[in-house]
């Protein structure tokens, strides 16, 4: 067959361990032989960040908002270990920290569903997705211990020197007590992120805080997403036949667990952090989740849920057999290539994507897959495959729907 065309690059964001030997196949294997494949290559394993006391993940991220689209490796975030095992200069930060921060996008997290890994809930028929507000709330508070009697102010001083001041409590005794704080600006984008990425996926979109106890803090968040959608984007979401929904926490938690599933869940940091634990888990396992983060300008920058595996890593350095689920790491590049082609017009990469999709999905349906997705299908005598034979038979599923 010819290869496939593309126009623009794609950012190409190497990565480390395990998640590096298999973006190597996934490329060898999955892309390559179909794809006239463009991208612009930037390597983020840990080495190279080292060597270039980590300019490499700033050029990676303004490359993004160059191209518009990335597709990330699962990278290592060194701690103390990784500075000696890496021999590193300095304990660079989080490559996904430091990405956030240039393209200030929100993440958003999508559990891969199959027939024979079915989540716990029966009723979700369809994948959920949950966008987490990633800045401020408890993740930046200032805690006391109060030691004993006394009385506990909140007090703002503007730069003129004029004072608000709100009694928080008058103590009688030892306590604690918490201030927290999040900024319009970020608040703001997170909704435009939101809002963006519903109209892409065509999903209806669900808000959710407790503005009816905290009527400053929450309300805030529920009228800023109010605002700007009725201002930017009521009419889009008219026209694409979805709607944008604002309720209760509580009342969210217990409706989208009676729902079919098949919509965008846009939280708070902290019900963001505990929630889209609870979904990736019922929905069966993070080796079966995507994740893109999405720029409230519309830059994509798409990536596998999980780590780089290490622990799969060292075994393959060791010369042992591995069975890690490339799956979400496939799913990385098809969502990239999807929205390459959705943003130059290439329609028979669009088919790519989906055609690739297809084939992880029609392998695994078929019996065929890893061990992880072997200890929890529904499908009797599954056929356990290591790394490298899991992508071939991918391979051969492809193969087939480009006869
Ligand atoms: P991890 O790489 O997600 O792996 C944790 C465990 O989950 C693995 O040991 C494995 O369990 C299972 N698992 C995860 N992905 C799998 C897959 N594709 N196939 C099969 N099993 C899979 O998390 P970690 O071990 O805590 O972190 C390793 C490194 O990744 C760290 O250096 C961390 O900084 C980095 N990290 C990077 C990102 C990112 O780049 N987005 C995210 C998280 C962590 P078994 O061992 O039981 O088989
Ligand atoms: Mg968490």
């Amino acid at each position: 067959m010819e290869k496939i065309k593309m126009t623009t690059p794609l950012v190409e964001m190497d990565g480390d361990e395990m998640t590096r030997i298999l973006w190597k196949m996934i490329k060898d294997e999955l892309l390559l032989p179909f794809v006239d494949l463009k991208t612009e290559y930037y390597d983020l394993g840990l080495a190279c960040r080292n060597e270039t006391d980590d300019q490499v993940t700033i050029d990676s991220a303004n490359a993004t908002k160059k191209y518009g689209v990335a597709v990330k490796c699962a990278t290592i975030t060194p701690n103390a270990a990784r500075m000696s095992e890496y021999d590193l200069k300095e304990m660079w930060k989080s490559p996904n920290g430091t990405i956030r921060a240039i393209l200030d996008g929100t993440v958003f997290r999508t559990p891969i569903k199959v027939k024979g890994i079915e989540p716990c809930v029966k009723n979700w028929e369809m994948p959920i997705t949950i966008a987490r507000h990633a800045y401020g709330d408890v993740y930046k508070n200032v805690e006391i211990k109060v030691p004993g009697a006394g009385k506990a102010e909140l007090v703002f001083t503007g730069e003129d020197g004029t004072q608000i001041r709100e009694t928080v409590f008058d103590f009688e005794g030892p306590g604690i007590i918490q201030g927290q704080h999040n900024v319009n600006a970020s608040i703001e984008s997170f909704a435009r992120s939101c809002f963006t990425y519903a109209l892409d996926c065509k999903q209806e979109l669900w808000f959710a805080t407790k503005d009816t106890i905290s009527k400053q803090y929450d309300h805030s968040f529920k009228d800023i997403f109010q605002e700007i959608f009725d201002k930017e984007y009521k009419e889009k979401f008219d026209a694409a036949g979805i709607t944008y929904f604002y309720t209760l926490i509580d009342d969210a938690v217990a409706r989208v667990m009676k729902s079919k599933g098949g919509f965008i869940w846009a939280c708070k940091n902290y019900d963001g952090d505990v929630m889209s634990d609870m979904i990736s888990s019922a929905f069966g396992s993070l080796a079966m989740m995507t994740s893109v983060l999405v720029s409230p300008e519309g830059y994509y920058e798409y990536e596998a849920a999980h780590g780089t595996v290490q622990r799969h890593y060292y075994k393959h350095l060791n010369g042992e057999e591995t069975s890690t689920n490339s799956v979400a790491t496939i799913f990385a590049w098809t969502g990239a290539l999807r929205k390459r082609g959705e943003m130059d017009g290439l329609t028979e990469l669009t088919a790519f994507a989906d055609h690739l999709e297809k084939a992880c999905i029609d392998t695994i349906e078929s019996g065929k897959m890893t061990k992880d997705l072997a200890l929890i299908t529904e499908l009797e005598h599954p056929t356990v495959l290591n790394s490298e034979g899991f992508i071939k038979e991918i391979r051969k599923a492809l193969e087939q729907i480009y006869r």
